[in-house]
């Protein structure tokens, strides 16, 4: 009989850990082999903790290629599927195949250093540009070949359809449902005077079009590239395209899923 390994993760919390023991107990019972080390070998991906974890998970990996299911310890849970009162529902659905996967695409900057060599990160909710904090930055804008505008104010932030509830929705971003492959750029507070202009409204923008970007520097020649959360600072960078990623992140969703109802759930 074939061997049909398990890669669990957790974010280390008790309750994670607790929930990882007893997964791990049951999934062996069915049948399963289960690893703590992650291996391309494994047909699926447990994330136990909240998005969070789920997010480190991904980048811990490197964006891996096999289907991710994520069970709720934490917080809000929103790539998260089950409840960890509901291991023996969630095993007996995935034997089965009764069970969807979400593709969500990823957003992906390229920066161009001051000594020209260039860097690659890779985001599965957003990708924020800003300066150091209490100056405003001013980033000259480009979408496909034609030049934008001259924003300024703190920064930009470009969000995935699975980023749109994220960061994005706390700036004033729209929801997007993640089956339309379209990038969310969201003025992070937009100076709009006589002396600077700027969108302050989201713009959404095609999957064959990339954004670039060209600071300007005034004050300091900082600026912090953000990918879901974690940031890097860059001096005298000299450009930034962003667009969409080829990667892919899978997300195993029970067959009852539905987005929109997610979103009732979590937000209202
Ligand atoms: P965090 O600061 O603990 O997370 C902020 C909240 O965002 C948590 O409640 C998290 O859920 C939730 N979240 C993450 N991804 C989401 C998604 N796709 N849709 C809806 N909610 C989502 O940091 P974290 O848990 O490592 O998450 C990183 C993300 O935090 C970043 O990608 C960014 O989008 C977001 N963020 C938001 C703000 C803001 O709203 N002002 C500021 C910085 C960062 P859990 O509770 O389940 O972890
Ligand atoms: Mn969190």
């Amino acid at each position: 009989m074939e061997h049909r390994l398990v890669c669990i993760r957790t974010n280390g919390m008790p309750t994670s850990l607790e929930t990882a023991e007893l997964l791990k107990a049951k999934l062996i019972t069915s049948g399963f082999e289960v690893t703590e080390e992650f291996t391309d070998r494994a047909e699926l991906l447990v994330s136990i903790g909240g998005d969070g974890a789920t997010l480190d998970a991904i980048h811990q990996y490197d964006f891996p290629t096999m289907p991710i299911v994520g069970i709720n310890t934490g917080h809000l849970g929103f790539f998260q599927e089950f409840h960890p009162e509901e291991l023996d529902e969630f095993i007996f659905n995935y034997k089965e195949g009764h069970y969807s996967t979400q593709e969500l695409v990823t957003v992906q900057a390229k920066v161009t250093t001051a000594d020209d060599s260039e860097v690659i990160h890779t985001g599965l909710n957003e990708v924020v540009i800003r300066g150091s904090l209490s100056y405003s930055t001013h980033l000259n804008i480009s979408i496909g070949d034609s030049f934008i505008e001259r924003f300024s104010g703190d920064g930009i932030l470009i969000a995935s359809p699975a980023g749109s509830t994220a960061y994005n929705y706390s700036v004033g971003g729209s929801i997007v449902d993640p089956r339309l492959n379209l990038l969310q750029v969201t003025p992070i507070a937009p100076m709009n005077t006589t002396a600077y202009r700027s969108f302050t409204s989201s713009v959404l923008l095609p999957s064959d079009l990339t954004l670039g970007i060209v600071p300007e520097y005034t004050r300091n020649d900082s600026t912090y590239i953000l990918t879901d959360g974690k940031e890097t600072l860059y001096h005298n960078l000299k450009r930034i395209t962003v667009g969409f990623s080829d990667k892919i992140i899978k997300l195993i969703r029970f067959e009852s899923y539905d987005f929109w109802n997610k979103v009732k759930t979590k937000f209202l």
